[in-house]
Formats: C-alpha cells, structure tokens, sequence
C-alpha cells in the first residue's frame, strides 16, 4: 500500500532536471572569500604574512571585538606602489607570483593574490601605504575586490597599515556562530605567538583596541630560546631540549630541521606543536602523530609535549597548494622525512632522561654504554586498586587470575623506581648496576651485554627495513596481522613478533624497570598450583595430587630464595608473604593479560639454571617475553565464529511454557543471561584491547626499537603475500 502512495505522490510533480544557471559573480567570490577567510584568526594570519614577505621588522596588530569589528595591522615593511593600489584587492593579483612553474619555487607566504581579495568581499577594508622615497602615502578603501574611490593622499611614515572592519557583515549565520564563541582573541593571541617564536627578529604586538597596554609583546632577539621564553614563560623554556638534524641524500630525502622540544618535566593536556616548514606557518598532521607517539611511548607521564620545529627543504619538494588556506602542506618523500625525525626526538628524549636520572642518583658515567633507562614517570599518589576511577579501555585489564570468568579492573601504573623514593637502600640497588664494586656483578653486565650484542649481531637488514618503515593495516585473523612496506603487502605472526620485541626489551631495561602494580597481590604458591593442575592430563588422579603438592612446595621455595634478585633485575616483587605483588613495565602502555600469570610464574620455577649467568638471565628474560607477548586472549573471539561460543548457551525458551513458568527459574534465565551478557562484553574487551595496543603499542614501538632476527625470515613470521607491481602486472594484461 504504501508504495502506491508513494508512486501517486511521484506522478503528482512530475520530475523534471531543475534548470542550471550561472551564479552571480558576487556570490561566487563571497563563496570563494568565505573558504579562505574562515574566521578573525585567519584574517589576521593572511595579513600578518603579507607584512612578514613585505620584510617588516616590527607589526602590530589592534583587534576589536574578537576581530568581528576591527583588524588592523600596521608595519614597516616596502609598502604598496601607487599604480598597484586600483587592482590590489582583484581576484588573483599577486607580486610573488607570474607563472606556475613559480609556484615550485616559491618563498614568499603568499602567492595566490587571493587574501586581500577574500577580505573585501566579506568585510570592509582600507589601507594606507608609502613607500620608499615618497613624501606622502595614499589611503584607499574597497568593497567587493575594487576601490570605492581614488586614493587619497595621507600622512604617512613607513609601510603599510590594513584595516578589516565589520568581518562577515554580509554573512550572518557565520557571524552569528563567531559572536558567541569566546576564543577569537586568544586564537590571534596563540597565532602571534608562533609566528614571534620563528621570527625571532621581528617585533609583533598584540593590542585590544582601546586598551592602554599590549596583550603581547615581543622584541626582536638573536636567540630562538630567549624568544620562547619571553613567549610561553621560563616554566615551558627551562624543559626544553635543542634538536636537529638533516639528510642530503636525493635517493631518499633532503630537508634539513632544527628546533626545540620538551622533556619529561613538561607536563600539559594538549600538544602544543609549532610548525614551520620553509618558514611557512602549517600544520602536518602526520608529522604530530608521529612525534606523539614517541612521547607514548618513552615519556609516557610527559606524552603531551611542547615543540618547535622547523624544517627546511628545497622549495620545490613542498606542496603548498593543497588547501586553500595554505595551512595544510604536502612534502615529498613525507614517510622518510618523518621516519628520521621520529629517530632523533626518541634518542633526544632517552638521552635527556638518563642523563637526568643519573645526574640525581649521583652515579659516575659507565663505559658500556647502553643498559636502558629508568622512567622518569612521576608518582601516582592514588592508593593501589582505586578501582572507581575512569580508565580508558585499553588501560582496563583483567586482574584476578584465579578467577576463571575474570573481572575487569584497571592495574595502576605503580610508582616508579625513580629518583623520588626515599628509600636509600633501593636507590643504592638501582644506581649499583652501573656502579659495580665486585667482579661477579660487573660480571652480570657483560652477560646482559653479550645478549644484546647476539641480537645485533642476529639482526635481519631486510626485515628491519620493513619494520621501520611498515604501515599496520589490520588483523588477518586471530593471530596474523596485515602490513605494507613500499608497494608490498606482508602477513606477520603478532605472537612471534611480539614475543622477540618483549625479550629485547626486557634485555635493553635490565634492572631499570617501572612496575605495575597487581591490584590483587596472589600467593605464588596458589599460582604455581593453579598452573600444574592446568598442565595435568589426569585431574581426576589423586596420586597427581600430591605430586602437584610437592612441585608447589619446593618450586615456591626456590622462587622465595631468588626473590631478591628477580626484583633487582626484572621488576618482579615478590612480598614477605611470598605474594607476586608487582611486574615490570616493558613497553609503556602496556599491560600484558594476567590469565598467562599462572604459567609465567611455573615457568620461573621449571625451566631456569640459576648456575649459569648468562643462561639464567636469558631464559628470564624469554619467559617474560612469552608472558608479555599479544597472544590471542583466553576467551574467544567474539566476532565472526568465535560468537557462537557465547550464543550456543543461551537458553531456548518455549512461549507455551511462559504462564507456567515459576519466578525462580525466570530468576535463574536472567541471571544466566547476564553473565552471558557479561562475559560477551568482557570478550569483546579484551579482544578490542589487545587489537588497541598491537596498533598503539606494538607497532609504533617496533618501529623504533625492533631487531628483527633472521629466522624470522624463513619461519613463517614475515611472509609476503602481494606486491602492488606484480598487481599491475596483471591488470595491464586484462
Ligand atoms: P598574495 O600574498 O598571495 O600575493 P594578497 O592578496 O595577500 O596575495 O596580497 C596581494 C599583494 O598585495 C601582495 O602580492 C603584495 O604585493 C601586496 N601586499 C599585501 N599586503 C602588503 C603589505 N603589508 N606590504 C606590502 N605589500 C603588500
Ligand atoms: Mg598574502
């Protein structure tokens, strides 16, 4: 029936093509002026850098009313020709530009001879100019692109001084949303700061018009620190860490970049990043993900940084042209340029964070070198299992092994064995790894070392190529994760890979640990126990039973004896009462899945020849690499196939049963479907988890700290699956 309405109501007005007509050029350019003039800020932007490219020293910028009402930048720069002022404000007249092939070269901030236009389309605009040599200026204003009247003559002293008044009076829903919003002035305020920080020779002020003093003033200085410290205040300057770096190699990138970036003392909410690249203002969203992730991943307390950056790079590799206001560019060769950068930040961050650790723990440089680094996470006063709080899904973990349906609690990220504890007996156990008196310890550094060595040593160059400069695509199944390198297409095993990088990275922090804390401290004996009788074959057989006993016994034991050094060493406190109460921390962020405890702890007790050093250290190490590894979790996966795991239970209900139905057994139905419910969410969480941190966790920190061994060529890890030239290989066939 109701299709028949529907076709009625169709024959009723008949479908006709609307006709297309021309829009009037006056709405076209308010269109047009609208997209590059988005809001006071971004006027204020296109001006400021129409006085910078006009080599001024010294701009000063007066806003009314947010902007709405009135922008006035005034500067010392060249000026405007008198014979230049009658098409000034035209669509597309430019002095920095003539044909396209210039765009490639281009070094002035404008080019497209579009702002001034866009402003007198949405706003009324003046300007009064001289240049050099004249007596006088010319004050001239426009409407709509062109003069409203001859210019006149003015006094004048140097360059040129625009004024916007009115923005968007001829656009009143953007208006509109404009007035209510309370931060146009901070985002003029936030924009000159940027710009002074760069252009440190340059005087800006920042003035509301009729107040007496400046909001913001800067004075021109030779030193880039001193500018961001005038700028953003010494509490942000005195974190800061000097950076650069360059590549001259055609085959695979040339820029060059410099800059400053924040250490682990900064602490804010939101990133502040400054970009310029060839002195241009922009932003570059990958650029930002990637230097976030680096702070992610080794300043974990601190992710949130403050930097500034510019990069320099042969005018013709940038792409400026790809967003109408000029803020978005592309670069040639991006990945590599990114890729070096991110090198260079991680080393900075581990240097400044070593140096500083061992500067407070008074500890005399060590010739070995590398060992790994102590956090310098700061404390988290909340009490250990503060449940309530909110936590972010990836952070949630199950935390009570012995409970088989699991809860989901969140572990703290416990206090760090940093330079804050007072408990001089600790601080002395840390700071000792470096500061060996005896043979046998110095001893213990060289094993550690050695092991290091062998997997250098190991290392595949091809497959480390693919891992640093990978893209993670997404999961295959369970356990195979897709990825691309260049133009091919790779499978690799998340557990393999997981596993290795866990290993090496327990070799790298050696003794150098954060811990996290267990919520719920369990007994090693009940652990041990729980993970034979999960090996056992023949539960039902008592005689087994008393095998477990003896196994627990004297395996709880010797873990006890070695508690002292397997808390030095690995992070793993074991308490007074033989309770495991703290693991380490191996990649940041992550938290591996607590119902592998069990076969962990069994597997400390088994497989370890505490005689030999090396051995010992090694197969320590591998354990917890298997512990901390993306294996796939416990309960199955709730998408695809593994759902029916949860459905198959449910039970069938018969409708002629329902009036006769006790509300006991309905009672019972419910309950059942809750922990059906439950357990499903829970699945679904943990499965969302681990997928969170093989993209967050295990990729970005591949990238940086992976040494891929060479069996993992050969043994099914890494296998190529297609290469894009191959593909078309095929499709030019067709
Ligand atoms: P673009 O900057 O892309 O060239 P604009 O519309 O911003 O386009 O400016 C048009 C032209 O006006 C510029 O090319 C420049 O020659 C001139 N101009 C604008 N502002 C100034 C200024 N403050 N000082 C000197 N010349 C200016
Ligand atoms: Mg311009």
């Amino acid at each position: 029936m109701e299709f028949e309405t529907h076709c009625e109501a169709e024959a009723e007005v008949p479908k006709e093509p609307p006709k297309i007509h021309r829009l009037d050029e006056s709405v076209v350019n308010r269109i047009a002026a609208g997209e590059v003039i988005q809001r006071p800020v971004s006027a204020v932007k296109e001006l400021v850098e129409n006085s910078l490219d006009a080599h001024s020293s010294s701009i000063n910028v007066v806003v009314k009313d947010g902007g709405l009402k009135l922008i006035q930048v005034s500067d010392d720069g060249h000026g405007i020709r008198h014979d230049d002022l009658a098409i000034l404000c035209e669509r597309h007249t430019t002095s920095k530009l003539s044909t396209f092939e210039d765009l490639q070269s281009i070094k002035s901030m404008g080019f497209r001879g579009e702002a001034l236009a866009s402003m007198t389309y949405v706003a009324h605009v003046t300007v009064s100019t001289i240049t050099k040599g004249q007596l006088h200026g010319y004050r001239v204003s426009y409407r709509d692109g062109v003069m409203e009247h001859e210019p006149k003559p003015c006094a004048a002293v140097k360059g040129t001084q625009i004024m916007v008044e009115n923005l968007f009076y001829n656009m009143t829903a953007r208006r509109k949303t404009l007035q209510n919003s309370a931060n146009d002035f901070s985002n003029i305020e936030d924009l000159l700061k940027r710009f002074s920080i760069h252009h440190i020779n340059v005087n800006f002020s920042l003035r509301k018009h009729g107040a007496s003093g400046a909001d913001l003033h800067t004075v021109g200085t030779s030193s880039r620190l001193d500018a961001i410290r005038s700028v953003y205040g010494v509490s942000v300057a005195r974190t800061l860490i000097k950076i650069e770096t360059s590549d001259n190699d055609p085959s695979s990138s040339i820029f060059k970049m410099n800059g400053f970036i924040s250490d682990s003392n900064y602490v804010a909410k939101k990133i502040t990043m400054v970009l310029f690249i060839n002195d241009r203002l922009v932003e570059c969203t990958a650029l930002k993900r990637a230097i976030e992730i680096v702070y992610a991943a080794t300043l974990p307390k601190a992710s949130k940084p403050f930097i500034y950056m510019s990069i320099v790079l042969p005018p013709e590799h940038v792409d400026v042209n790809v967003h109408p206001t000029k803020r978005e560019v592309s670069l040639l060769n991006q990945e590599v340029i990114i890729a070096k950068i991110q090198a260079v930040v991680e080393s900075k961050l581990r240097n400044s964070n070593e140096a500083q650790t061992f500067q407070e723990q008074i500890v005399e440089p060590s010739p070995s070198g590398n060992i790994g680094i102590i956090k310098d996470s700061s404390f988290s006063s909340s009490p250990s299992g503060s449940k309530s709080q909110k936590v972010p899904v990836h952070k949630m973990v199950r935390t009570d092994s012995l409970d088989p349906a699991g809860r989901l609690h969140h572990y703290l990220q416990a206090k760090p064995r940093g330079p804050l504890e007072n408990n001089p007996s600790l601080t002395a156990v840390r700071s000792s790894v470096r500061q060996r008196r005896n043979r046998k310890e110095t001893a213990d550094l060289t094993s550690i070392q050695e092991l290091i060595d062998e997997i250098d040593c190991n290392c595949h160059a091809g497959l480390l190529d693919v891992v640093r400069h990978c893209s993670y695509i997404g999961m295959a199944d369970d356990v195979l994760v897709l990825l691309q390198h260049d133009t091919h297409l790779y499978v690799a095993n998340v557990v393999n890979l997981s596993k290795e990088l866990m290993y090496q990275q327990v070799l790298h922090r050696f003794a150098h640990f954060n811990a996290i804390q267990l919520s719920d401290p369990a007994p090693l004996s009940e652990l041990i126990m729980l993970a034979l009788k999960e090996e056992d074959l023949d539960p039902e057989c008592n005689e087994n039973d008393d095998l477990i006993e003896k196994i627990t016994e004297m395996n709880t034991e010797l873990l006890k004896q070695k508690a002292e050094m397997l808390e030095e060493y690995f992070g793993i406190h074991v308490d007074v009462h033989g309770n495991l109460s703290r693991i380490p921390v191996i990649l940041d962020q992550y938290t591996p899945d607590m119902d592998r405890v069990p076969e962990f702890v069994l597997s400390l007790g088994n497989d370890i020849d505490w005689e030999d050093e090396k051995r010992c250290f090694q197969v320590i190490s591998a354990a917890l690499g298997n512990f901390y590894a993306m294996h796939p979790p416990m309960l199955p996966n709730p998408s695809g196939d593994g759902l029916q795991y949860y459905k198959k239970r449910k039970p069938l209900k018969n409708p002629e049963d329902e009036e006769n139905t006790s509300n006991n057994i309905e009672d019972d139905v419910t309950i059942e479907e809750e922990m059906e419910h439950e357990l499903l969410s829970e699945a679904e969480t943990v499965w969302a988890q681990r997928e969170w941190s093989i993209q967050h966790v295990l990729f970005p920190s591949m990238r940086l700290f992976f040494k891929p061994p060479a069996s993992m060529a050969t043994n099914g890890t890494f296998v190529q699956v297609a290469s894009l030239e191959k593909l078309y290989k095929i499709f030019e066939r067709c």
